[in-house]
């Protein structure tokens, strides 16, 4: 039986209290903050700052100033009455309170979006004269963020012109998600037993794993049969859809989509080369774990639709949420007493985590919390494996904000995402390495290790993989190259051939493959994934490995916020993510987790 939430203990609540004592004393607050609601602007003072900015350094200042005050409150209030609302998504209360913060957050964006343009319409030397400015040192690396988009900043009427194209411009990807995920049906397939499966993107995903085979070979052809069927025109989308990337590439100056994408993050194109250099050069290593595959699952010929199945059979390893957390403060202790002490108190004692599902909460897992509020984490513990590493991933967020909420001003203390999943990842392979060096049963010890490496090929080789093929077909399009399935299809099935290596079979099917990942309609944005879990695992054996100096490093990358530039703040911790070298070090792991689980598996045949 669910509970409701008011029969939940204190002790497995989070502890939204230390935010606001109560839902009258947030109500208090929220009057205070918006004194008259009918009223526009909200901020009149922050209205009549439009236009002083060419007026000197001191009105750029004021604005900062101001601007970051009404923020900070914002989210305050915002926190609050989110948290609330995930608690019961029913609570007609707490349903209002976030809807009110939500409308208060969208009026305090459109009375401060005159503040960037303005900034970006004064001279360069105005702007070189107000970033010089001790005054304005503690915001100085803030402005340079937005000054340095000036070079690719329009006229007022250009931009007006690029936003109002920009509904438009979405079409493919919408209609991408509409065929893909409304119009297609799969039908169903039968099992090697007659039984009839309904076929599905869900369902899919779960009988490529099953250990029935002719269940995997049955739902992978049908599965992608069905965008063969449709392959033109999910060739225009996709084609539509770079377009729009080369058009906001053209329009703002870039040299190359590419350069559109990563430049906003200040992350050199370099990173992405050195990513996909580094993997090719090391490719091997996945051939390898392929002929394992091969031999230990004692196929003649291995098939795509053999590549995903478990080694072992699936264990269920239970944990009740005491444990785990336990567990988790444990497999910190690399990172030292003072990291560890700290999330020992938010865990048992400052009540950062709302524990377990109750009726109408929230579903999943997260971590979110403010400058001023302790870090909160979302979780709907069932003492699975799984929820293990939510809690461990969620765990390294949290830390990451109070750390940095601690050492920074409010305008530096968020931290950008393309360092959030290191944090998080992080701890999980803190974690990983606790659980397999503490485990004794072999058959557990190969269900973890296989986990890990799945994991691993999934989020650095697949991903890395795709976004080769990404760069591949802007470059076509740059080129001038028109896409065409045919076209399409080759490069798709090259890359393959050359990521799975020649073990495996590689099925027709696979062709379309790239026509049903929705990631290619998202501008460069799956090498993260790679460059993120690399950073992480090149990070986790510097620090196990190293000492204090080591230790040291890292905490202060988790203490920079949003102070530094991502690839710098990187810098700092230990890894350099423009040489191949911390993706090097996540591929020899991974190479040597397959030595691990080759020898444990041929010790049983
Ligand atoms: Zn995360």
């Amino acid at each position: 039986m669910v509970k409701t939430r008011d029969e939940v203990p204190v002790e497995d609540r989070w502890n939204v209290e230390a935010l606001y004592p109560s839902q009258a004393e947030w109500e208090k607050a929220f009057d205070a903050f918006i004194k008259d609601r009918q009223k526009t602007p909200y901020w009149p003072d922050v209205a009549t700052m439009q236009g002083t900015f060419d007026k000197g350094v001191k009105k750029v200042k004021e604005a900062l100033e101001k601007t970051f005050q009404i923020d900070r409150t914002l989210t305050k209030l915002y926190t609050y009455a989110h948290l609330r609302h995930d608690e019961d998504i029913t609570s007609p209360t707490y349903k209002k309170s976030y809807e009110q913060i939500l409308a208060v957050a969208h009026t305090f964006a459109q009375e401060t979006a005159w503040m960037q343009p303005e900034l970006l319409s004064l001279s360069n030397e105005t702007l070189e004269n107000y970033l010089a400015d001790p005054s304005l040192k503690e915001y100085r690396f803030y402005l340079e963020k937005i000054v340095r988009m000036k070079t690719h900043t329009l006229s007022p009427e250009s931009e007006k012109l690029v936003a109002q194209a920009g509904q438009a411009l979405q079409t493919p990807y919408k209609t991408f998600n509409a065929i893909s995920d409304a119009d297609f049906q799969f039908g169903s397939v039968e099992d090697s037993e007659g039984v009839e499966k309904p076929l599905s993107h869900a369902t899919f995903g779960l009988y490529i794993r099953e250990q029935d085979r002719t269940l995997r070979e049955r739902a992978f052809k049908q599965y992608h049969h069905k965008y063969l069927s449709y392959e033109n025109t999910l060739c225009e989308l996709l084609t539509g859809q770079i377009q729009t990337h080369q058009f906001n590439a053209k329009a703002r100056h870039y040299p190359s989509c590419l350069e559109e994408a990563l430049y906003p993050k200040n992350i050199p194109t370099t990173v992405y080369h050195a990513l996909v250099q580094a993997v090719n050069d090391e490719i091997g290593v996945l051939h390898r774990y392929m002929e394992l595959r091969k031999r230990i699952l004692q196929l003649d010929e291995m098939h795509l639709y053999d590549v995903y199945v478990p080694l072992t059979k699936s264990i269920d390893i239970k944990m009740p949420y005491k444990e785990a957390e336990d567990l988790v403060i444990e497999s910190v202790a690399p990172l030292g007493k003072d990291y560890q002490n700290i999330l020992r108190k938010g865990l048992k004692d400052q009540r950062w985590v709302d524990r377990y599902e109750n009726k109408s909460k929230r579903s999943g897992g997260y971590s979110s919390g403010c400058f001023d509020s302790l870090p909160y984490i979302l979780m709907n513990y069932k003492n699975i494996l799984r929820d293990v590493f939510t809690l461990a991933h969620e765990c390294g967020h949290s830390m990451h904000s109070y750390y940095s909420r601690q050492h920074q001003p409010y305008h530096y203390s968020d931290y950008p995402i393309f360092l959030a999943e290191v944090a998080s990842t992080f701890n999980e392979d803190l974690l990983d390495r606790l659980l397999i060096e503490r485990c004794t049963n072999p058959t557990e010890k190969i269900f973890l290790i296989n986990q890990k490496v799945e994991g691993l090929r999934g989020t650095l080789f697949r991903q890395t993989m795709f976004a080769e093929f990404e760069l591949l077909i802007h470059q076509h399009v740059e080129q001038g190259t028109p896409l065409t399935p045919q076209l399409l299809k080759e490069e798709y099935r090259k890359l393959n051939q050359k990521y799975f290596g020649p073990s495996v079979v590689i099925d027709e099917e696979i062709n379309i493959e790239w026509a049903r990942i929705p990631h290619f309609y998202y501008n460069f944005y799956v090498y993260q994934y790679a460059t993120g879990i690399s950073a992480a695992i090149d990070l986790a054996e510097i620090v196990c490995t190293g000492g204090h100096k080591e230790q040291e490093a890292y905490l202060n990358f988790l203490k920079s916020g949003s102070s530094r530039y991502p690839i710098e703040t990187l810098k700092l911790a230990g890894v350099d993510m423009e040489s191949p070298a911390p993706v090097q070090s996540a591929i020899r792991k991974f190479d040597q987790l397959v030595g691990q689980l080759d020898s444990l598996l041929s010790s049983r045949i």
